[in-house]
């Protein structure tokens, strides 16, 4: 049915789409791409709480600070642990994105990507930060949905497909079919766990202390999940733990691998539990389309031939896993009753502004 105030509206609508991530923002626009990608991490007063930098200007302040203030990750394991936190946080990037516009003025229509298992209360918040911050319409949706759709899976055929998404607090393993999900798995392992990991490994091997960023940067740099062609190596820099002082030392891509290898075996487990619980049909598409891998941890070099290897099916990288959950959100925005189903409750335009 055409409805010429809807189509009006559209003209002149500002369609955003929200990653709230455990490690990072992301704000997608349509016909502007992501215009945000930030850390999820908010500096505030140890005492009062109040919030005093967010994103990137907050995780600077990390291990720089005043002992008085202190920067978390508000959304770390997946759950939205500090509310108004989070409710903080999502309205500054709200009106960041929104004051990028050349018109600011019309409000926004706001899909927010939230990870799966958060609670109704945990919902609230959200969905009033961003009518709040100023967003003339509110959905919500979980994060594996949002990233299958960004990925381009066919989530409202009846045929099956299958999202991993690996972020930094939480991996989400979701098989949908019918605009629903069949079969899903959330669990607390995912990219910061790998660091931390890389972090006990060289502390056990070489009493060697290193920050978590500094195992960040090696999983990053030569970490992986299956032999590589050419093994390689990098410098770890930490201090030693029973001199106590700066000491480097020379790892290999074969060690890392033996490092991270607990976590990458949580993982893999689980999508082989999510694909034993799957119905035969199902197991019979996934077979023909394959799985599809999605969030920063789906970069980690040989991860998806290590997943091939064990369930002996396709595995494959979405193009640009990192930006999944917002472009799948934004995407939403797009043809709002088409993914109605897909949609995490708490949906309703709002109608007091
Ligand atoms: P979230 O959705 O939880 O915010 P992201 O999808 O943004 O998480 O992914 C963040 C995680 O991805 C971090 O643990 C980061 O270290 C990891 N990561 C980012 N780039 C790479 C890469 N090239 N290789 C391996 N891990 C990566
Ligand atoms: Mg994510």
């Amino acid at each position: 049915m055409f409805r010429p105030l809807d189509w009006l509206l559209g003209l002149f609508s500002l369609d955003v789409g929200i990653d709230l991530g455990t490690a990072n923002t992301l704000v997608y626009i349509r016909d502007k791409g992501i215009v945000i990608n930030e850390p999820s991490w908010v500096a505030i007063n140890r005492r009062s709480r109040a919030p005093l930098a967010i994103g990137a200007e907050a995780r600077e302040m990390v291990g720089r600070t005043p002992a008085d203030i202190i920067a978390i990750r508000p959304l770390r394991d997946g759950v939205i642990s500090e509310f108004e936190i989070t409710e903080a946080m999502l309205k500054y990037f709200i009106t960041k994105s929104h004051e990028q516009m050349i018109v600011p003025f019309p409000r926004p229509r706001v899909v927010v990507g939230i990870p799966s298992g958060v609670t109704e209360v945990e919902k609230r918040a959200v969905y009033d930060a961003a009518i709040s911050a100023g967003a003339r319409e509110a959905h919500l949706i979980e994060e594996p949905t949002a990233a299958a759709i960004g990925a381009g899976l066919p989530v409202n055929e009846p045929r099956g497909s299958m999202i991993v998404d690996i972020g930094g607090g939480t991996t989400e393993v979701a098989i949908f079919a019918m605009g629903g999900i069949v079969v899903s798995r959330s669990i607390r392992v995912a990219g910061d766990e790998m660091d931390e990991d890389i972090v006990q490994y060289a502390r056990n091997k070489y009493n060697l202390l290193i920050g978590e960023r500094m195992a960040e940067r090696a999983k990053i740099g030569i970490g992986s999940a299956f032999p590589l062609p050419e093994e390689r190596t990098m410098t770890l820099r930490g201090r030693n733990l029973i001199n106590g002082l700066p000491q480097s030392v020379e790892i290999s891509s074969i060690e890392l691998r033996e490092a991270m290898a607990p976590s990458v075996n949580i993982i893999v487990d689980t999508v082989r539990d999510a694909l034993d619980e799957t119905p035969p049909e199902l197991v019979a598409d996934l077979m023909e389309v394959g799985i599809c891998l999605a969030g920063g941890g789906a970069q980690i070099r040989g991860l998806a031939e290590r997943l091939e290897d064990v369930v002996k099916m396709r595995v494959w990288v979405a193009e640009d896993p990192m930006t999944c959950v917002a472009r799948g959100a934004g995407r939403v925005l797009e043809n709002i009753e088409l993914w109605e189903r897909s949609l995490a409750g708490l949906h309703r335009g709002s109608t007091h502004h």
